[in-house]
């Protein structure tokens, strides 16, 4: 994935392990440090490299948003079960997830968010799992202590996943996670001609914006989940957190049946046609080619140039069914005059009117080209890492910021500060005067309220993160704990 500075240790990941993780192999695979015993792999980016770690004790003591994160993942539990467990709600989900944990006489062990597991990635590349804390004071404490260059989040489990070793073998179980979405720009390489690898360029960006478009719409309204949280990786990539209470409890199967559910493109990087679409067309699939084909021109035929040269004609002309249909664009695509690949689409389109050619093929190309490439076994397992929101990425010193879906046109990675330039913004803040001898300054009261990330770029991220985001989760918890409470009967009015 993206988000994990590279590296070159030897030892093998556990399946556990993030999925596709650059660095997949490369960290080591220890739940204990060993002090003296790190690895001598050097993390940090060239260009950061001796300042990194000092941005980063700054980030962590001044702008990490400590609780408003530890809130969202309490989820509104301190009483040792889930909202999900406590309501039934996913019960079936969470049955088959917890079938092992709960079955065998292990009660939970202590609050929701003591059981979730997190991980930290060190500055010398250790890579720590099994943490897990009590309060917001102790993830702090530990997170400022410890400056992880990477934080991932992993699953809730049957107990505090720092007491796993004091745990039965077999009885320590993940029960719950988010349902989590990865997108990499690095799997749209065969789309996209401008940048490839790690790169992004405001060309290709625009491939992240269908992807949370689509995505977000199937989620809400094809399986009705209402508490997304999209965040933007840091480098080239996007995750998406489902929060529900019914997607945290998803069972493996459930998960990998979303995700089937959403993935469109098939078969391997060979593979020529790589999107079948049915007639008519399933209703989820043609609300994604809608999205698709406001972009498709733009960003595919001028942007990428895809039919700019024989190379990347090839890579369309496979996917028109008709031999002759096939035969007449290619003429058309040699005889090409310039820079008129809209005119050359609109006679495709042209043609396909006239003709009985099959359709879907034009919506099958837009869709290949431009449909979310998904990394499925992300989202399929229960115990899969990801990294956490909030973090910095150590190549690129960008923190990895929320993002309002409801927006997303207007989000732009360049745009997404960097720690270097947070700490420059936040010293610039600490100059404002007091508004008068008895008053605080503007810093004193961001401080003081945990938000001095109020004076920096940074607002209008975490503002939707807290504002937006876990205002609605926090207030649709208290609804099912609310509606729980009148069915059991335990509200005195
Ligand atoms: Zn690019």
């Amino acid at each position: 994935m993206s988000d994990t500075p590279p590296a070159n240790a030897t030892s093998s990941p556990s399946p556990m392990s993030p999925e596709k993780d650059e660095s997949r192999g490369t960290k080591r695979r220890v739940d204990e440090v060993v002090a003296g015993e790190a690895s001598q792999v050097n993390v940090a980016p060239t260009e950061l490299s001796d300042e990194f770690p000092e941005l980063l004790r700054f980030y962590y003591s001044r702008l990490f948003p400590f609780a408003p994160f530890f809130e969202w993942l309490s989820y509104g539990d301190v009483s040792g079960t889930s909202v999900a467990a406590a309501t039934g709600l996913g019960a079936a989900g969470v049955g088959e997830a917890a079938a092992g944990g709960r079955g065998d006489g292990m009660g939970l062990q202590g609050s929701y968010v003591s059981r979730r597991e997190f991980s930290f990635t060190l500055e010398d590349d250790v890579y720590i799992r099994y943490q897990s804390f009590a309060s917001a004071a102790e993830l702090e404490a530990e997170i400022r202590k410890k400056r992880p260059f990477k934080i991932d989040i992993g699953a809730v489990y049957n107990a505090p996943p720092k007491d796993h070793k004091t745990i039965p073998a077999g009885a320590f179980k993940p029960l719950e996670k988010e349902l989590v979405f990865d997108i990499d720009m690095t799997d749209y390489d065969e789309v996209r001609t401008c940048c490839s690898g790690a790169d992004i360029c405001t060309k290709c960006w625009p491939f992240m914006t269908i992807a949370i478009r689509v995505l977000d719409t199937a989620l809400r309204e094809d399986f009705g989940f209402e508490h997304l949280l999209w965040v933007y990786s840091g480098r080239r990539g996007i995750h998406c957190w489902v929060c529900d209470p019914r997607a945290r409890a998803l069972s493996q199967n459930g998960r990998s049946a979303v995700a089937e559910y959403l993935n469109l493109i098939r078969g391997s990087e060979d593979s020529g046609r790589k999107v079948f679409v049915t007639t008519p067309m399933h209703p989820s699939v043609e609300r994604a080619a809608a999205v698709v084909e406001e972009y498709f021109e733009e960003l595919v035929l001028e942007e990428q140039g895809m039919f700019g040269c024989a190379e990347r004609w090839d890579k369309i002309l496979p996917l028109i069914s008709d031999e002759s249909a096939r035969a007449g664009i290619r003429n058309a695509l040699i005889q090409q005059d310039g820079d008129n690949a809209l005119g050359v689409w609109e006679g495709i389109k042209d043609m396909y009117a006239q003709n009985s050619y099959r359709s879907a093929d034009l919506t099958e190309i837009m869709l290949q080209f431009c449909y979310p490439r998904l990394d499925i076994h992300v989202s399929k397992g229960l115990n899969h890492l990801l990294k956490s929101p909030f973090c910095v990425h150590p190549k690129t010193g960008r923190v990895c910021v929320p993002l309002d879906p409801a927006r997303v046109a207007d989000f732009s990675p360049f745009d997404v500060p960097t720690v270097s330039q947070l700490a420059a913004e936040l010293t610039e803040a600490a100059k404002a005067p007091a508004p008068s001898a008895d008053e605080p300054s503007p810093m004193d009261v961001a401080s003081q309220s945990g938000r001095a990330y109020s004076l920096t770029s940074l607002k209008p991220y975490f503002g939707y993160f807290e504002n937006v985001f876990l205002k609605s989760l926090l207030a649709s918890i208290r609804e099912i704990k609310q509606e729980a409470a009148i069915r059991e009967g335990v509200i005195d009015f």
